[in-house]
């Protein structure tokens, strides 16, 4: 098969901020781009040659949106069977549609993972009533259309899995037995349409509210687990044939053992920090596997750590810019969303470090800058030099600072 060389036209099926760092990466290598999703003036639209305004329903429009590109991809698993069969009608649809099919109900996933012997968390299909003997404590999920939690609810009783389901509004669900994990993992990797596969190594997530607060690489974890993280992750590419960036989340248990959590059919936002930290970023990877040329090199310049910028940090006031970029490591990537709602992703900062626990350290006191004067601590915390953060990732500013970012970052 022909590749699909730089001046030809990537489709982009959503366009939140993935599609918009996908976007940027594509129009850094000379490709046009066309975006497709229900908004207007959007992250992704914004960098867009073309932002077209139609529902994922509107198979006239995803037709039309098809024909205008040389390959589509997409930002969110979540794109309609019926769109993503007429876009590959006409167009090379990167992960495909049956890749769709299957990351994006969790029934089908688990299933999936079950069947061809990856480690899973331990559950039971809800679909027409409720099962009984059920251990506790578990998680309720909705099949269909989760992210960053939501659609979940934790249960510890036959009454309060009743509930849950009620206010579930007795859709199609999965009972997942709840893990005690230790930490959480995730592996990005790409595959090219050669079957090539590259991986970014193993990535620590920490999560506040269910959303990913934290990412460092690379984790510290033992070799076997990293082994272990690494061969599943190929595992699933290979079996489930995707061509483009997917990303594998994984539980790493006490005993070292790790298992699936779910997996991402596209970029992810514990990938971001490869745009600073990596030779060639999980976007531009994503561009290079769909488009059929040779993948890039997935080396990191150094260890690093990635925060995100939600919502929250808008209130009472806008964030503190200039006390952010004091801080000489930190790159700062903004959507360009304009309303700034608690929990919602505006953008991301990342800092390499001498270590991702060194580096986690410089994100978090940069991130406390931001915060201060927005919850009113004066006067603003100094900017760090890099050697002043301690390598267990606290930042040396003295106890009565270091506790003010503590309980700047806390609220988050
Ligand atoms: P998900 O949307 O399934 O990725 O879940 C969001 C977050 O909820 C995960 O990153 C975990 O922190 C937590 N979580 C999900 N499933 C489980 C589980 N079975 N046991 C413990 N925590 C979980």
């Amino acid at each position: 098969m022909k590749p699909i060389l730089p001046g030809s036209t990537i489709g982009i099926l959503g366009s939140g901020q993935l599609g918009r760092m996908l976007a940027i990466a594509a129009r850094q290598m000379g490709y046009k781009i066309v975006v497709l999703s229900p908004d207007a003036n959007t992250p992704a639209g914004q960098i867009a040659d073309l932002e077209i305004v139609a529902s994922y329903d509107d198979l006239s429009a995803i037709r039309k949106f098809a024909k205008k590109v040389d390959v589509v991809t997409l930002e969110f698993e979540n794109v309609p069977a019926a769109a993503a069969l007429a876009t590959e009608s006409i167009v090379p649809l990167r992960p495909g549609a049956e890749v769709l099919a299957t990351t994006q109900h969790r029934l089908r996933e688990k299933n999936f993972l079950r069947a061809n012997g990856f480690p899973v968390t331990g559950f039971v299909e809800i679909t027409s009533e409720l099962p009984s003997g059920c251990s506790y404590p578990a998680i309720l999920k909705t099949a269909g259309f989760g992210y960053d939690g939501k659609g979940q609810i934790k249960v510890a009783s036959d009454d309060e899995l009743r509930a849950a389901w009620d206010q579930l509004e007795r859709q199609p669900c999965v009972l997942e037995a709840f893990v005690p994990f230790e930490r959480e993992l995730s592996v990005v990797a790409a595959r090219g349409l050669d079957g090539h596969f590259v991986d970014y190594g193993v990535f620590e997530n920490s999560h506040q509210n269910h959303i990913l607060d934290l990412t460092t690489a690379p984790a510290v974890v033992t070799a076997k687990s990293a082994k272990d993280a690494l061969a599943i992750t190929r595992g699933i590419f290979e079996k489930l044939n995707i061509v483009g960036v997917a990303c594998v989340e994984l539980f790493l248990k006490s005993d070292g053992t790790v298992i699936v959590n779910e997996i991402a059919p596209r970029p992810h936002n514990s990938g971001h920090l490869t745009i600073d930290a990596a030779t060639t970023s999980q976007f531009e990877q994503q561009l290079r596997a769909i488009c059929g040329l040779p993948l890039g090199d997935p080396r990191f310049h150094a260890p690093a750590a990635m925060a995100n910028l939600l919502g929250d940090l808008w209130q009472p006031n806008p964030p503190d810019w200039a006390a952010l970029l004091q801080f000489p490591e930190i790159r700062l990537h903004l959507y360009g969303k304009d309303e700034a709602r608690p929990g919602r992703k505006m953008g991301h900062i990342t800092a390499l470090g001498k270590s991702g626990v060194h580096a986690a350290g410089i994100v978090r006191a940069a991130r406390a800058a931001l915060q201060a004067q927005s919850v009113q601590v004066q006067p603003l915390v100094a900017p760090l030099p890099v050697e002043d953060i301690a390598d267990d990732g606290m930042a040396d500013v003295g106890a009565v600072d270091a506790e003010l970012i503590r309980s700047a970052s806390d609220g988050f």
